[in-house]
């Protein structure tokens, strides 16, 4: 495991702060995003502290795909049938600011194409 087990997400993956959590398993947790950027705005976290994409190795495959279907299993279980959106902001210019790897769900509205 990573050093950065100290972050706020690190600290929701141990249950040290509370958090909407809405799908969790050995591997991974998904909680609401705090300041939501579509009708739906989901977090999904490896409880692993990868900090971010760019660190990911090649033994994290397994991990990286459990985490793209957990998106796919929280999407389908909160009614995003019309489709969604995934986002992994990585490393500065990525736009990341939390250093514990996270994927984005967003759905509820229609997407537009370039993000900012
Ligand atoms: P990023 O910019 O990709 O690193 O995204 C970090 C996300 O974490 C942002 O969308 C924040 O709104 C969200 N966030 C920060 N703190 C919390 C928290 N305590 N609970 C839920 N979401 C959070």
């Amino acid at each position: 495991m990573s050093d950065n087990s100290d972050t706020i997400f690190g600290r929701i993956a141990r249950k040290e702060i509370p958090a909407d959590i809405v799908y969790e398993d050995n591997l991974c947790l998904a909680f609401r995003d705090i300041n939501p950027q579509a009708p739906v705005h989901v977090l999904v976290i490896p409880k692993q502290a990868i900090a971010k994409l760019a660190d990911a190795e090649s033994h994290d495959h397994a991990l990286m795909g459990h985490l793209l279907l957990t998106v796919k299993r929280v999407a389908d279980q909160l009614g995003l049938e019309n489709g969604y959106r995934v986002v992994i902001n990585t490393g500065k210019d990525g736009g990341q600011t939390v250093y514990h790897l996270h994927l984005h769900l967003l759905g509820g509205r229609q997407m537009t194409w370039p993000p900012g």
